[in-house]
């Protein structure tokens, strides 16, 4: 547990059990009374054909905990309320959950349920979002809130006005200023009074690459300009009293509650001009997303994969600025307003996959061998051979710099051939390789194959350079042998992963025993990388399992729901292609090449193509893994 640091990371909900795998705690570590579940025993039931409906789902696997989501949003819902009534502020928290998140039926479902007592809302940022958010929340009983972020067409602005007249609560927040006379068309042509918000572009600017939208010159919102003629459109039509809602977003991970201080206090000046200026229906003042979540367990605002506050902190920073400003200027308190999603969404699921072969390089080795090439003048050879002995590699790259040079005039006098140069590329690249490689690591590290796609599984990992807590979900009691990097199914030099939360190239990992499954979960991934996975070499989603904390069934468990993950078929149709014509067109040609053959019938080949077509595209892997193999 030390070693992945996962009581810095996984608190209150992941720890590790005394059989030395990864246990969860649903409900939260404070939750007394009920049965960790162990996460080795939910992989193995839901890999057994004789559980879960007989679906023997494969590798790899998301397994979804409705209870720690039901968890974070009643967490985040009280750290708010929490500091309402500490400091007798007066009015009170609304959160909307931001589906882009993760638009996942059923957590856009559970979010509603979970929320319906204290009335959480969705935040939309596109027209298919708009229309989840709305029926979903058509389910619910009480009127639900959905701000309707994002760029705008005539369609988009239609929805919105129209989800009025269904009872539901929907702001259309201005994201530019050309909107505004969309909305006051549309408006008076279907005879539908809106109410309107608007996204303000801050000065407060996070930096990093979660800001980078952030600041006055950021891709969103409407400047201090915009606001002032929006603010005296809406007064001369007399739709001043439509202006409802102020929002900002100052980028996701925002890093320290001083910066969040900062941002909420110059949005809360923002407000109370507007109510001077004669806004006096604002309500809300929606401080965006960026609550964030701490994926090293590290606790350190320099890094932008930690945050150095909690829930707690969060809640009472935003409303203390809101507080001091609004008391200041005599301003009624506003509803406070958060699009949290990544703190939401992040914990509920683990993605576990599984190591199937391992290949060790050894970089001191791998130096070595190149020296005895033929190109190398005397000196050169010894010089470069003694200098990788000593395991100079600084010195190795000066030696090959000055060969390099010293072979390309003599390619160019016309003394050396292409043959010997391209010799003499390759040599210098190796070394250079070799050199960077065993600086960055003096021990060898073991690349492990694993049955995933890194684009569509951890995308952020590729795209962004973003670190997750991924750790062997079992033998934790054991002392791992092996500095290992992952080596995914697609093939593209990309799909690694070589980048974890302690700051390192590898990964502390066991030696993989013949006969015996090696499973790793990645941890924290349930924001953001389920949308933005790709169909990259068409590996599709996992299969899924839905978990919920059951003391009476044996180990503590219910599977609630068991999903496969797509098809070969259906990666094939995500793609336009028609899998049943493509079988058709097979099957011709088995009949027309196999009539003959009396060992492979035609039958059989169309067998196992519909088979391939409904199967897997992920490795069905043999339950013996082949042993290591040393280069
Ligand atoms: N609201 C808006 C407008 C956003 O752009 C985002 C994400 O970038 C969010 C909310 C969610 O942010 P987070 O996941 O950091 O809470």
């Amino acid at each position: 547990a030390l070693l992945y640091n996962i009581n810095g990371w996984g608190a209150p909900y992941f720890t590790v059990n005394s059989s030395g795998n990864v246990a969860v705690c649903p409900h939260g570590s404070a939750t007394l009374g009920h049965q960790e579940i162990d996460l080795l025993k939910i992989v193995k039931k839901a890999t057994d054909p004789t559980s879960c409906g007989g679906l023997g789902l494969q590798l790899p696997l998301m397994v979804r905990f409705p209870d720690v989501l039901k968890n974070r949003l009643e967490s985040l819902q009280g750290a708010f309320d929490n500091a309402i009534q500490c400091r007798g502020y007066g009015s009170h928290y609304q959160g909307v959950y931001p589906v882009k998140c993760n638009q996942d039926r059923f957590i856009v479902e559970d979010i509603v349920e979970f929320g319906s007592s204290f009335r959480f809302g969705l935040e939309a940022g596109s027209k298919p979002e708009l229309l989840l958010a709305m029926s979903c929340l058509c389910k619910g009983s009480a009127e639900g809130l959905v701000v309707c972020n994002g760029f705008k067409d005539a369609e988009y602005i239609s929805l919105a006005l129209v989800a009025r007249k269904l009872a539901l609560n929907t702001i259309i927040v201005l994201e530019q200023e050309e909107e505004l006379d969309m909305i006051i068309h549309l408006s008076n042509k279907l005879c539908i009074r809106p109410a309107i918000g608007f996204r303000a572009k801050l000065r407060t600017k996070h930096s990093g690459h979660f800001g980078s939208t952030s600041g006055e010159k950021g891709k969103f919102g409407l400047s201090t300009a915009q606001i002032v003629r929006v603010v005296k459109k809406l007064q001369v039509l007399g739709m001043l009293d439509c202006l409802e809602l102020l929002h900002f977003h100052i980028g996701s991970m925002i890093p320290s509650t001083s910066l969040l201080a900062d941002g909420v206090t110059e949005a809360a000046q923002i407000y109370c001009e507007l109510v001077r200026m004669g806004a006096n229906n604002m309500r809300v003042i929606d401080i965006g997303g960026g609550l964030g979540i701490d994926y090293s367990g590290s606790k350190s605002s320099d890094s932008e994969v930690s945050v150095g506050y909690g829930l707690e902190d969060y809640a009472a920073a935003v409303v203390e600025s809101v507080q001091r400003v609004c008391d200041e200027r005599s301003v009624k308190h506003p509803v406070i307003c958060s699009e949290s999603g990544r703190a939401i969404v992040s914990h509920q699921s683990v993605l576990v996959f599984e190591a199937f072969s391992g290949t060790t390089t050894n970089n001191n080795e791998a130096l070595s061998t190149l020296l005895g090439l033929q190109y190398l003048s005397d000196s050169e050879d010894s010089n470069l051979c003694a200098a990788a002995i000593r395991g100079e590699y600084e010195a190795c790259l000066l030696y090959i710099e000055e060969m390099k040079r010293r072979c390309l005039d003599e390619f160019k006098e016309g003394s050396l051939g292409m043959e010997e140069l391209a010799g003499i590329d390759g040599l210098c690249d190796m070394v250079r390789k070799a050199a960077s490689a065993s600086e960055s690591e003096s021990e060898s590290v073991t690349r492990y194959h694993v049955n995933m796609s890194v684009f569509t599984s951890i995308p952020d990992l590729w795209g962004i350079q973003q670190v997750f807590p991924i750790l062997p979900i079992h033998r934790l009691d054991e002392k791992p042998a092996v500095k290992g990097m992952l080596s995914d199914l697609t093939c593209d030099s990309d799909g690694k992963v070589d980048r974890f939360i302690n700051g390192e190239s590898s990964l502390a990992l066991h030696e993989m025993v013949e006969g015996e499954k090696y499973y790793l979960g990645m941890f924290l991934g349930g924001a953001y990388q389920e949308a933005l996975g790709g169909l990259h070499n068409l590996f599709g989603g996992p299969s899924v399992v839905r978990v919920s904390q059951s003391d009476v069934h044996p180990h503590g468990f219910a599977v609630t729901a068991a999903i496969p993950g797509p098809s070969c078929g259906d990666v094939l149709r995500a793609m336009q292609h028609h899998p049943q014509l493509m079988l058709d067109t097979l099957r011709h040609r088995a009949f027309e090449h196999l009539r003959e053959d009396t060992f492979l019938t035609a039958e059989a080949v169309i067998g196992g193509l519909a088979h391939s077509f409904n199967n897997t595209p992920y490795l069905v892997v043999a339950s013996s893994p082949p042993s290591s193999v040393m280069v």
